[in-house]
């Protein structure tokens, strides 16, 4: 996490409706649901919409 973060004010996470916005409801906005900060790598990457290709391995 970036603790000089202007995005998310070093919180690691951003309003999911404004992603530029630190999730808080006072120097920020907390209207939607709380969207991890591009800083924020604390959460495993959303890997759901990448093909994964394994090839077979030889026995
Ligand atoms: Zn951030
Ligand atoms: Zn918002």
């Amino acid at each position: 996490m970036n603790d000089e973060c202007t995005i998310c004010r070093a919180i690691g996470w951003v309003c999911e409706r404004h992603p530029y916005r630190p999730y808080d409801y006072e120097i920020g906005c907390a209207c939607g649901y709380r969207a991890p900060c591009e800083c924020n790598d604390s959460d495993p990457p959303d890997t759901s919409h990448v093909t994964v290709i394994i090839e077979e391995t030889t026995h």
